[in-house]
């Protein structure tokens, strides 16, 4: 198929990650407006970023306070999702950081927890064991534990929203790459497929993950594209121990990882949060002796003896656009009056997806966005 899309819409968004897929929620509730959306692969698509099964939420960014009132201030949108979809996408099940360093970020993340009047609590070794009876404290400071921090279950949350959107009128184009963004003097013409047609719209929102670069090469767009090692551990005795009812996400900075608890066909996942090594965008088999499986083992020897001598495991890398800063970009492309990209939300900002989304929403119909995006701007 070739030639021009007839049937102009108002707002065309490009790929169906988390971004994609809330701002077309978000756009599905302002009536009168057309909103078409096309994805490369399927949605949700297994190599995006957001395809995984569980992410994890944490409300604890040191003392960077606008990043944990942005996290606050999406728990009650991903409630309405939860609400909305009738699924369980969101849970609150709670975050512990162990911490073995001098614990200055710890100390900051208590302040601004505490300053915004979110839950959180300092607890000392016994505290812990006396929780989680499964994790060895030996070597541990304290831990911060809030009891808001938890999981997005990632690729129901994709699927629940294109979904709603669907149903509230949104055009979905899955299997739909797009090649080609033509561009005139005041911004985006159109966007050309890989069948060859151009798709017109008055407003263009991109939002293709760690593709953003290649797509948009002409706005040199300041993103990386790093890979990130995840592992999928079957606990070898006492599944039950790690049911996310009663055990939950920990993370250790000086580690350098993330645990989830069992979520996965009888599955534990174990994320890399170091910063990745440059990658081409997608989804790809653990490197062979990966250094991660010694890691993993290392963590749980340290932390959850009773994991370490695990012998089913499953290993992926998996690639995420990052920014320089680690804030996310969500900015209108410079000479394009008519166009937006938002990208980069890194290793611990997908919870802030309903938010950002809602304000690009506003954006993309002429609206006011509610929050200060100047952060999340090109010249920061
Ligand atoms: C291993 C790993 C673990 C992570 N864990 C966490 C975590 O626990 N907590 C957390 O907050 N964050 C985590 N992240 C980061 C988080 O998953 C990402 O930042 C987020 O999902 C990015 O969403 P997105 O919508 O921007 O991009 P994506 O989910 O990648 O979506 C982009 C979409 O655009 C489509 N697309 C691309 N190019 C085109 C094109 N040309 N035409 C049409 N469609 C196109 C793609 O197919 C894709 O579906 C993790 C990332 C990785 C890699």
């Amino acid at each position: 198929m070739s030639g021009s899309d007839a049937s102009e819409t108002d707002v065309l968004i490009v790929g169906g990650g988390i971004l994609g897929a809330w701002t077309a929620y978000w756009l599905s509730k302002k009536r009168g407006f057309s909103v078409s959306l096309i994805e490369q692969g399927e949605i949700p698509h297994p190599c995006a970023s957001s395809s995984e099964v569980l992410k994890s939420f944490p409300l604890t960014y040191g003392k960077d306070s606008f990043a944990t009132a942005v996290a606050a201030k999406s728990m009650p949108l991903w409630l309405e999702l939860n609400r909305e979809s009738g699924q369980p996408i969101f849970e609150t099940i709670g975050f512990l950081e162990l911490v073995s360093s001098n614990g200055r970020e710890a100390e900051e993340s208590l302040r601004i927890l505490g300053e915004l009047k979110l839950p959180v609590e300092k607890w000392d070794k016994a505290r812990i064991q006396k929780r989680y009876p499964v994790i060895h404290t030996p070597g541990i400071k304290f831990g911060v534990f809030h009891p808001d921090g938890g999981i997005v279950w990632a690729g129901r949350a994709v699927g629940a929203l294109t979904a709603l959107a669907q149903k509230a009128g949104v055009r979905f184009f899955p299997g739909t790459k797009a090649v080609a963004v033509q561009r005139g003097a005041e911004g985006v013409l159109g966007v050309k497929d890989a069948a060859g047609k151009t798709r017109r719209a008055k407003a263009y929102l991109f939002c293709a993950g760690a593709w953003t670069t290649e797509l948009l090469k002409s706005w040199k767009i300041p993103l990386l594209v790093t890979c990130h090692d995840q592992l999928y551990v079957r606990p070898p005795f006492n599944k039950g121990r790690y049911h996310p009812r009663i055990f939950p996400v920990l993370k250790s900075m000086k580690e350098g990882v993330c645990a989830f608890p069992l979520h996965f066909r009888g599955y534990l996942k174990i994320v890399d949060m170091k910063r990745g090594k440059p990658a081409k965008p997608g989804l790809f088999a653990a490197e062979e002796g990966s250094s991660f499986l010694k890691r993993s083992r290392a963590f749980f020897s340290r932390f959850i003896p009773d994991l370490s001598e695990f012998a089913e495991w499953e290993g992926s890398q998996r690639a995420v656009a990052v920014t320089k800063d680690e804030n996310p970009i969500i900015d209108r492309l410079p000479k394009a009056s008519n166009a937006y990209v938002a990208c980069g939300l890194g290793l611990e900002s997908f919870g802030w997806a309903p938010l950002l989304a809602r304000n690009l929403a506003d954006l993309l119909v002429g609206g006011r966005p509610t929050l200060n995006l100047q952060r999340f701007r090109f010249g920061r």
